[in-house]
């Protein structure tokens, strides 16, 4: 089967390997669709994500979709959680000390076409839903999980800062918990345009320094309830920060390159602000697959490339170029 893997920084190979064998209690899954994400670009562009770094020739990819053994096309949890640890027991999955990531550390991703994984992190997709449509799943269980940080109650504002697909599922899902108001900053015009389509009611061109202060007068300088930050960026924090409303809450679901979060003590301390950061996800897939298939939640025209995994080189080149929205490599 064919495998893409990474070496090193900006250093991806095709290569020939045998089909996985499934050990206890694994699956077969023949690989169908998988979203290139910002963190695999993290990886792709630096060779590290956080304070992690390449251990041995990865493969990436940890939003998929694929075919079971039973021909069952599923959309995958990517995270093997114990399910036995303090923390699964708690109800906090997204913590296990057990956990495994596909596409992270020592564990293989989706970008080949056939894998191994276990099938109790299989969700079946509805006919409705494409192989693509379920690659989106993993990230929109991302912005669900922020929306549920935040607590968003109906008639709430909120402001969307990066509108990247992570920015865009999460603007989707705050509309869908009832924001009134949403504003939505990017520094790229073409995701301005989407998060419009998608129920932002004001967009902001950002230039990375001035718009604080264009936000907080587009609030009359109340501020916003809640704040999603989804750039990663020292810049959008710092925005966030000044953004909400004394009293709100900031949601940090945005990963920085340089491992460091900063932002101004005093604004946050005067504020009272509640700030709240995004680990993954919790048990997200079957609400992310009802709001898909009900139509609740636009995840296909997020999708705007596809490519076969043959260019996935070009694909991964074009992600980092920020074409696009989501980038999906089909099988
Ligand atoms: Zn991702
Ligand atoms: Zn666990």
């Amino acid at each position: 089967m064919k495998a893409l893997r990474l070496h090193g920084a900006g250093d991806l190979r095709l290569h020939d390997e045998p089909i996985p064998t499934p050990k206890d209690g694994e699956g077969l899954l023949k690989v169908t669709a998988v979203g290139v994400c910002g963190s695999d670009l993290h990886w792709f562009s630096e060779g590290n994500i956080g304070a992690d770094s390449l251990k041995q020739p990865l493969v990436l990819g940890h939003e998929f979709a694929g075919v079971t053994s039973d021909g069952q096309r599923v959309a995958v949890d990517p995270s093997l959680t114990c399910g036995q640890c303090e923390f699964c027991l708690e109800g906090n999955p997204n913590f296990c000390t057990e956990l495994l990531f596909a596409g992270h550390s020592i564990t293989d991703g989706a970008l080949r076409e056939w894998m191994t994984w276990r099938p109790a992190f299989f969700h079946p997709l509805p006919e409705a839903l494409s192989d693509a449509d379920g690659a989106m799943l993993e990230p929109l269980g991302v912005a669900i999980h922020a929306v549920n940080l935040a607590h968003l109650k109906p008639g709430m504002s909120a402001a969307v800062l990066g509108c990247g697909p992570i920015g865009l599922l999460t603007l989707q899902v705050a509309r869908l918990s009832g924001a009134t108001r949403i504003l939505a900053t990017d520094l790229l015009a073409h995701r301005l345009d989407a998060a419009q389509d998608m129920g932002a009611t004001q967009t902001f061109l950002a230039d990375g320094h001035s718009e604080n202060e264009t936000l907080k007068a587009a609030t009359r300088g109340r501020g916003v309830d809640v704040v999603f930050e989804a750039a990663g960026t020292a810049e959008s924090v710092e925005s966030a920060i000044g953004i909400a409303k004394p009293g709100g809450v900031v949601v940090l679901a945005g990963i920085p390159t340089q491992d460091e979060t900063r932002f101004t003590a005093s604004i946050a301390r005067r504020k009272g602000l509640t700030i709240k950061i995004v680990r993954r996800m919790k048990n997200t897939y079957p609400t992310a697959i009802h709001l898909v298939e009900r139509g609740l939640v636009d995840v296909r025209s997020l999708a705007t490339h596809h490519f076969p995994l043959e260019r996935a080189v070009e694909a991964f080149a074009m992600a980092q170029r920020r074409e696009g929205l989501k980038i999906v490599i089909e099988l």
